[in-house]
Parts: structure tokens; C-alpha cells; sequence
């Protein structure tokens, strides 16, 4: 298979040519959710890119295996391995089982993810469910010198790894300055340097998820899961691994320091980073009062949304900036991705409908290689959706009979649509999206459907006629009910 795919490696820090090490098959691990709370804003962004990711390799002809992970145990508050477990602190607040927490937000994520239209990983395994292989590999970097224990804990010694290997190269931290701006730990720490992290915590008397080890009854510290699942489902090195850009520093190079003291190598041929999305210009937090979670966005109930959005608005405005570049949320952004996306779609209908010609005067394949060298280009998704744009124009021309298109390009162009707009960017036709539209206009019929009941108990039937009678000649089946209406649009 030939690929002319260029990614970004946040680890060269250069473009290279995607050539998986066993082609067609493709392993692909990206750093899923710590599940303790609603999916927001943030968890969209990381969702849609490796979606994106996923289809267009997929699309590409590859065997992709994409491994997401749910955290559910061993993430603490606080980044210095102190502080409370995050989903045991949502538990005891909320008096549920931790795993109640965890099943319930892993719920929620999932139809926030289905709605969002992205495809299922192939596998979406538990840090819970894999504690004896994270003891392993802690067993591991023991026995290869990198790691002590420490009253029952153990910690990653980053300077006896430091000496025979680099620390820090993916986000490009010196050892030197690590070391400088985290001294001001307090005396009582139990690691040797502030830069080391927790392999394994021994748990506090009223830490409730524990396990027993040969260290002491605890749990695993939260880097650990992401490099022993990764390696478990998909080798010692595989092709891709991603994340946002905030895992970067210290997650992902906690993971590159565990894999390569345990194995004596990487285990990641590309690493890829999406940025970040910021509201109105602020990064985005729940002490500054614009944090948005999924289920608000799509419905409008946070201050700072001036309406609902689709789930395929938020999914097409995602998509209009290249993942490696910030994105900053606003209403009018928002709006301006759900009038884009809607002319989209209209053309894709529109579509259907054209009359082909004899002659033709519509270039279909210059189209479709601009389309696919923006794709090639480290998914260049504006570049790509601007000339699907351009290829919006040339379909109005057409309907408007200022172009002719034969057979055969219509055909191609047909097919161009269909694989891009549907299969790559995941996007599902307007009818399917269960946007805002058809909120409204439900409640448009509502009310139409209300002033109908009321002209049949008045016995007003020419009234209520009319207004059955006039929703069908606008497109809107009205059909009675027992318990009140149906409506459905003429197909
Ligand atoms: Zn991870």
C-alpha cells in the first residue's frame, strides 16, 4: 500500500510520511477520559480528531485497531501524586460506589460520543481491569533499576533513568529546569527528587479502591495504565499515539519513560497532539464560569450559550480548524460553522436532484485531488473543507444551469461527497443530526398542532382541515393519535 500520508510527529517535530511498521495493519492508542464527570467541551475536540484519525485511515484501506482507554482508578486531584483519588472523591460526595460513578459518566461519555457521531474503538479496556499487568511492568522497571520503593510506594526515579536516557524529549523539558522548579517540595515527600511519579501508591486508611501487591495494599499511579494497555493490546512498538496537548507534559512523557526503562526502547513511532479549545478567547474552567459540558452545548442550558447547537455543528466547527491549531469557542463561531455545515448539506442534497448533460464543463478531478492532498497534508481539514466549499458553488452552478456535468462526473462528484463529507469526517445528513433545526421546528408544530386541537373542539373542522392541510403543503405530515399527533417530513 502506498501512502502518501504526511502526519506531524510531536516528537520529531516534523512531518513524516505515515508508514505503519506493519502494514496494512495499523495500532492506534489514544488517552481516553478519567470518568468522574460530565463530557465537556474539551473532550470533544480530542473525540473528533482521532475519529478523523480512525476513518481516514481506515478510508485509506488500513486495518486500524484503535485502543481509547477509561480511566477509572488512580488519577489523584492533584498532578504531585497527592491528594484524593478524583473518582473516589465524585463517589464519597455523591454516596455511590466508586465503580457506580464510573459506569454512569462512562454511560453519559458514550452517548455524548455517539451523538458526536464517532465510531466506537476497537477496544476501550479499564485501568481497573488491568491491575496485575500494571504490577508487572512496575515489577519491571524495579528489576531494571529505574524505581524504588518508598514507604510501601513506588516511585520512578527520573534522574537514574535521566542518566542513560533522555527525559523529557517529547515536550522538550530539561531534566535541569524539572528539577529547579519543582525543589520547593516540602521535606516530607517521600520521593528522592520532585520530579519522580508514582508507579504505585499504598493507600491511605480511608482509600476505598486498593489492591493487594507485593508493595503494599494500593493502587496504580494514573501514567502507568496508558503504557501497560497500549503495549498489551498492541505491542511493543506501535504506530500512532495520541492525546490533547495538555497530556503531553508530564502524562505522555511519564509513559515514554516507563516504556523505555521497562523495554529499553520507545514504544510510539508517531505521537500526535490536538490543541486545545478556549471559550471566548479564556482557556476553559469551572472557576472561570465557562465551562461547557456536551449535553448543555447541545441544548442550550449554560449561561454563555446564546442557543443550542447540534451535535454535527459542534462536529463541523471542530472540523474548520486543523487539529494542531487552538480553537476558540463563541456564539458567533458556532453559528457561523451551523450555517456552513447547513449549505453543506443542501448541496449534498442538491445532488440527487441534478439532470445530467451530454456535455460536460466540471473539472471533478482537480476537486478531488485538492481534497485529498489537504487530507494528506497532516489532515488539513479547513484547506479541505474550503474546496468542498468551492465544490458547493460548482454544484449550485450546475442546478442553476450554468454548468453542465455528464454521467460520469456526477458519478464521481457524487462519490467524492459521499466519501468525504460522510465516511472521513464523520459528518450525518441534517434529517439524521437531531440539530437544533428540528428542535425548533417541533416546536413550531406543537404549537401549529395545539391550535388544531383547539379548532376541533370549537367543531371548527375547515380550520382544523386547513392548517392539516397547509403543514402538507409545506412538507410536514400531521397525523392524529390516540394521545394526540405524530409528525414526519414528506420524504
Ligand atoms: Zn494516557
Amino acid at each position: 500500500m502506498e501512502s502518501k500520508l504526511i502526519i506531524y510527529n510531536t516528537m520529531s517535530r516534523k512531518k513524516e510520511l505515515f508508514e505503519p511498521l506493519n502494514a496494512p495493519f495499523v495500532g492506534m492508542y489514544v488517552c481516553g477520559p478519567t470518568v468522574y464527570g460530565d463530557a465537556h467541551l474539551g473532550h470533544a475536540r480530542p473525540a473528533i480528531t482521532f475519529d478523523l484519525v480512525f476513518r481516514y485511515l481506515t478510508y485509506l484501506g488500513y486495518k486500524v485497531r484503535y485502543v481509547r482507554n477509561i480511566t477509572d482508578v488512580g488519577h489523584l486531584v492533584n498532578d504531585a501524586d497527592e491528594g484524593e483519588d478524583k473518582i473516589q472523591k465524585k463517589a464519597r460526595l455523591e454516596q455511590l460506589e466508586p465503580m457506580e460513578v464510573v459506569q454512569f459518566y462512562t454511560n453519559r461519555f458514550h452517548k455524548n460520543m455517539e451523538q458526536l457521531n464517532t465510531l466506537s474503538p476497537s477496544i476501550e479496556p479499564h485501568a481497573s481491569g488491568h491491575i496485575i499487568e500494571q504490577q508487572a511492568l512496575v515489577q519491571k522497571i524495579i528489576d531494571n533499576g529505574f524505581a524504588y520503593e518508598s514507604d510501601g510506594s513506588i516511585y520512578f526515579d527520573v534522574n537514574a533513568y535521566n542518566k542513560k536516557y533522555s527525559y523529557g524529549k517529547l515536550s522538550g523539558r530539561k531534566v535541569e529546569e524539572l528539577f529547579a522548579n519543582t525543589r520547593q517540595l516540602d521535606g516530607q515527600s517521600e520521593k528522592r527528587n520532585p520530579a519522580d511519579f508514582a508507579l504505585w501508591k499504598k493507600a491511605a486508611p480511608e482509600h476505598i479502591m486498593h489492591w493487594p501487591s507485593p508493595w503494599s495494599e494500593g493502587f496504580p499511579g494514573w501514567h502507568l495504565e496508558c503504557s501497560c494497555m497500549s503495549q498489551k493490546y498492541l505491542g511493543d512498538t506501535f504506530d500512532i499515539h495520541g492525546g490533547g496537548l495538555d497530556l503531553q507534559f508530564p502524562h505522555h512523557e511519564c509513559e515514554i519513560a516507563q516504556s523505555t526503562a521497562a523495554y529499553g526502547h520507545e514504544a510510539v513511532k508517531y505521537w500526535m497532539h490536538n490543541n486545545m479549545v478556549t471559550v471566548n478567547g479564556q482557556k476553559m474552567g469551572k472557576s472561570l464560569g465557562n465551562f461547557i459540558t456536551l449535553d448543555q452545548l447541545f441544548n442550550g442550558g449554560a449561561e454563555i450559550l446564546e442557543q443550542p447547537y447540534s451535535p454535527m455543528t459542534v462536529r463541523f466547527f471542530i472540523l474548520q480548524a486543523h487539529y494542531r491549531s487552538p480553537l476558540d469557542f463563541s456564539n458567533e463561531a458556532l453559528k457561523a460553522s451551523e450555517k456552513g455545515y447547513e449549505r453543506l448539506m443542501a448541496a449534498v442534497e442538491a445532488l440527487k436532484k441534478i439532470k445530467v448533460s451530454s456535455t460536460n464543463t466540471v473539472n471533478v478531478k482537480e476537486l478531488s485531488d485538492k481534497c485529498f492532498e489537504a487530507l494528506n497534508d497532516d489532515l488539513n481539514t479547513p484547506i479541505l473543507i474550503s474546496h468542498l466549499f468551492d465544490g458547493v458553488r460548482i454544484i449550485n452552478s450546475v442546478v442553476a444551469g450554468t454548468e453542465k456535468i455528464d454521467a460520469e462526473n456526477l458519478a464521481a462528484l457524487t462519490k467524492l461527497y459521499n466519501d468525504l463529507v460522510f465516511d472521513v469526517l464523520g459528518l450525518l445528513p441534517l434529517t439524521e443530526s437531531g440539530g437544533s433545526e428540528h428542535e425548533a421546528l417541533d416546536k413550531v408544530i406543537g404549537m401549529v398542532a395545539d391550535i388544531r386541537a383547539e379548532a376541533k373542539r370549537n367543531k371548527d373542522w375547515a380550520t382544523a382541515d386547513k392548517i392539516r392541510d397547509e403543514l402538507k403543503g409545506a412538507g410536514i405530515l400531521l397525523k392524529d393519535t390516540k394521545d394526540g399527533y405524530e409528525w414526519s417530513l414528506e420524504q
